[in-house]
């Protein structure tokens, strides 16, 4: 038996938190009786469970890596019609969502799946996952503009966690440079927002590294499956 949120997560209906809302709000049923207090125990393998009258289908987990082209909305529809990232996931038929965000004009490693308590996790402050980016700058900033931002800036919304920041490449005529940061945190458009602070706009963002998952061996546009592995020392 396992908590009745935990089990509406796993399906891929939202996050364990928003699905103690839905509970509460009444909205889910179990055997046919509205469930909303928390606390109810189920058996995913025989107990029918719906939401807003409709049966949830618990999906067999999913895990994967994505190499996201620049261009694309890391989200599963778009209003505006615009190219979203499962529309490169062919091949995979459970519903998955991306694990916390990655702007339209970046690229680089995304992670998706329907494991609302994994997402969750990864996504939480606490959990601190490293994330790596390579920042191409417009301009050659001074290495101690680089450690302001290593040590912390002031951003509309607070100062920014310790961070490590370093020089990759600088163009020989001065105009770019290539700068590898990594942050703990995962607030809207941090790291552009960051070089912003120091006036050397970001003209290309590329995550490189969640964690201790790289890029190596996913082509642009392609995706992978974690390993078993893998998934367990995320978590
Ligand atoms: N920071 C940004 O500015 N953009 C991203 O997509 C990720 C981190």
């Amino acid at each position: 038996m396992e908590r009745l949120q935990k089990v509406l997560a796993q399906a891929g209906v939202a996050s364990r938190r928003k699905c103690e809302d839905l509970i509460r709000a009444g909205r889910v049923e179990v055997n046919g009786e509205v469930i909303d207090t928390l606390g109810a125990k189920v058996d995913p393998a025989t107990d029918e469970i719906s939401v807003n009258g409709r049966p949830i289908r618990l999906e067999e987990k999913v895990y994967l890596l994505l190499h996201k082209p620049k261009g694309v909305i890391a989200s599963v529809t778009d209003p505006k019609g615009r190219k979203v990232v499962t529309d490169y996931l062919r091949g995979i038929k459970q519903r998955v969502y991306p694990v916390g965000r990655l702007d339209y004009d970046t690229e680089g490693l995304l992670l998706l799946t329907n494991d609302g308590d994994f997402s969750q996790r990864l996504t939480h402050p606490r959990h601190e996952i490293p994330k790596t980016y390579h920042a191409m700058v417009k301009g050659v900033p001074h290495g101690s503009l680089l450690d302001k931002l290593a040590q912390g800036i002031e951003l509309e919304d607070g100062m920014t966690a310790p961070a490590q920041v370093d020089y990759v490449d600088i163009d020989p005529d001065g105009k770019h440079s290539l700068i590898e940061i990594t942050i703990h945190e995962g607030r809207n458009r941090q790291v552009r927002r960051m070089f912003e602070a120091i006036h050397f706009p970001v003209v290309k963002l590329r995550r490189v590294r969640f964690g201790f998952l790289t890029l190596e061996g996913v082509p642009r546009n392609k995706y992978r499956h974690l390993t078993k592995q893998e998934v367990k020392e995320l978590l």
